[in-house]
């Protein structure tokens, strides 16, 4: 098995979640799907309880301030529970609006924090479990072994994050990580957000090493002097002759070799 040697100077890894540690159909084979098959189950049973009108005061708000003042064709309620007095048809608008975004692919606040909180209830009665592949742990816990740090970077809120691996297929593995990063740093295709993130690790960025499946993810840290491997795993985007030849590449967490690490 070819093995990728990291710089011996590295004292931080770096993980992507999506097509990284995890199946890239996790989410939308296994998350989104959930949404959608329990949305009316959710609403009904947590419709009293003082989060779900927080969520669904949210995404009344963001239907009225963003969607409606930018035109956007979307399903417009008059969702209020203060005055409704038909509950089944205030959750039936509420349902509307959620597969609307969805379908959409919005990526608003409101439907994020909604997702959130139906995974988050999802996770925590054992329906969904965060899947891994099967080097990532050992890889892991042979990494902090030998002194360096871990953290996870992944477009996923840094709650879901901790929801996937705190309720993983391997148990509770939040012990692996010494922090967690989201989009509220920045995007992942700005160079900028991986500058960020070595300031706030507190390191310098060749010290950093990230892995991820997505190449502009890795020329975007490559540009803030970041160290790149590439991980390939099944169903990841196919990488170009360019890019096989550019980045380092391994198919297993198992095939990072650390030199010079104690
Ligand atoms: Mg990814």
């Amino acid at each position: 098995m070819a093995t990728v040697s990291i710089p011996a100077c590295t004292s931080a890894l770096l993980l992507d979640i999506e097509g990284t540690t995890t199946p890239i159909t996790f989410v939308k084979d296994i998350l989104f799907p959930y949404i959608k098959e329990h949305l009316e189950d959710y609403l009904s049973t947590h419709w009293e309880e003082d989060e779900c009108k927080q969520d669904v005061h949210l995404l009344k708000k963001q239907v009225i301030e963003e969607d409606m003042k930018q035109n956007r064709a979307c399903p417009v309620h008059t969702v209020d529970q203060t005055v409704h007095t038909d509950e089944e048809k205030a959750i039936r608008e509420v349902i509307e609006n959620v597969l609307w975004q969805m379908a959409a692919d919005r990526k608003s606040t409101a439907l994020k924090q909604f997702q959130g909180h139906m995974w988050r209830a999802a996770y925590a009665s054992g329906r969904i479990k965060g899947e891994v592949y099967q080097d990532v742990v050992p890889s892991i816990r042979t990494w902090r072994a030998r002194g360096l740090k871990v953290y996870i970077y992944s477009s996923g809120s840094v709650e879901a994050q901790k929801l996937l691996f705190g309720y993983s297929v391997e148990g509770d593995l939040l012990e692996l990580f010494d922090g967690h990063f989201d989009t509220s740093i920045g995007a992942k295709v700005d160079a900028k957000s991986y500058e960020r993130i070595t300031e706030r690790i507190g390191c310098q960025p060749e010290e950093i090493t990230f892995l991820t499946d997505v190449t502009r993810e890795a020329k975007a840290a490559e540009e803030a002097g970041i160290n790149v491997v590439v991980v390939v795993r099944p169903g990841n985007m196919e990488l170009t002759d360019e890019e096989r030849a550019h980045y380092n590449l391994i198919t297993s967490f198992s095939q990072l070799q650390l030199t010079g690490h104690a």
